[in-house]
């Protein structure tokens, strides 16, 4: 079968390869891939700066955001040949920590997980992969098209979860929110803070792309330009980019008791010259919460497939800039189109 392979460490080593077929022992069901969404991750381990290959393995498959169908599962699996399915990204340690032994993976305490696609654990951008039931989440086939959109989506509904239990500290009656970054990571925390019936701010850089309507269409408001102007009161803050100006500027801006919440993954060795004693200052005397979130355990996932049902179906297809067979995997990882937020690998063969 064909998958899209690299060599981790080693850049522009990305190939489609015929590989072999998925190993039962990976799991009694199998899965027939039908779409690979591309994130910043990906990019980072085709560059060569990231990615762990299985054990005893040179090459590891690539994609951690697909949708797929069923073709074989044991009967008495709540799973059926035909069912969609995404597949959880994060395994638990074999240890396990005290986080992963209750399914809380994503919270891991010794890194010793496995993520697909990722690390030690071959990704779904493959014609077929195998996995255990307990790592899969049904989609319902209204999402077929746009299910590679749930793993991004099961990452942000762990940030809104976290950021309502940080709230539940004392009464709090959130009612803004400002998002900076206005990728699949900031269109999806979008989303979710809509759904909550919040204002929704969203912050751009440029906005010469079909973000703003995106956002607008959604029921929130788009900016671009200068970031102070825009809300300066914002209850939660879900910061995006990971851009460490960006980063600092929003600490400074969030509202008394209001929560920032650390979403974007900021590319090493950037400095920058900050006043940390008057922020700390901010912090403290504004009962400020800053805090970071990755990745999503299985209860995530089931919020994010509940989320993209409530959603429009015809937005999230927007949200999908560029859909590309396999075949054109090299256009994928080429300099990306202007105005690119979701670019998606479709296995149709
Ligand atoms: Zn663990």
């Amino acid at each position: 079968m064909l998958a899209l392979t690299v060599t981790p460490r080693v850049p522009k080593s990305i190939r489609l390869v015929e590989v072999s077929e998925p190993l039962k022992e990976n799991g009694p069901v199998l899965v027939k891939t039908l779409s690979v969404g591309i994130c910043g991750t990906d990019f980072e381990i085709v560059d060569g700066k990231y990615g762990e290959a299985p054990p005893h393995q040179r090459h590891l498959i690539l994609g951690h955001e697909a949708i797929g169908e069923i073709l074989e599962a044991p009967s008495k699996s709540p799973l059926s040949p035909g069912d969609l399915v995404t597949g959880i990204v994060r395994h638990p340690d074999p240890v396990p920590c005290s986080n992963c032994e209750v399914g809380e993976w994503d919270m891991c305490q010794n890194g010793l997980y496995t993520e697909h696609g990722i690390k030690g654990r071959d990704g779904f951008c493959s014609e077929r992969y195998r996995c255990t039931p307990d790592l899969l989440i049904p989609v319902s086939p209204k999402l077929r098209r746009v299910g590679a959109l749930v793993e991004t989506t099961s990452v942000l509904a762990k940030a809104w979860e976290h950021i309502e239990r940080i709230g539940s500290r004392a009464r709090w009656k959130p009612s803004k929110v400002l998002i900076t970054g206005a990728g699949p990571v900031g269109m999806m925390a979008a989303l979710l803070g809509v759904q909550r019936g919040l204002e929704v701010h969203v912050y751009n850089r440029s906005s010469n792309s079909p973000k703003p309507e995106l956002v607008q269409s959604l029921g929130a408001y788009f900016h671009t330009g200068s970031l102070q102007d825009i809300c300066p009161d914002a209850d939660i803050v879900i910061e995006c980019t990971g851009v460490g100006q960006m980063v600092f500027d929003v600490m400074k801006m969030v509202a008394l008791n209001g929560i920032v919440c650390l979403a974007g993954v900021s590319s090493r060795g950037r400095k920058l010259e900050i006043d940390f004693q008057s922020l700390n200052r901010t912090l403290v005397l504004d009962n400020n919460v800053i805090f970071g979130s990755v990745n999503a355990n299985r209860r995530h996932y089931k919020f994010a497939v509940e989320a993209l049902l409530k959603a429009d179906i015809e937005w999230l297809e927007r949200v999908i800039t560029r859909r590309l067979p396999i075949s054109q995997w090299q256009a994928a990882f080429d300099e990306r189109p202007l105005g690119d937020i979701k670019t998606v690998l479709d296995f149709l063969l």
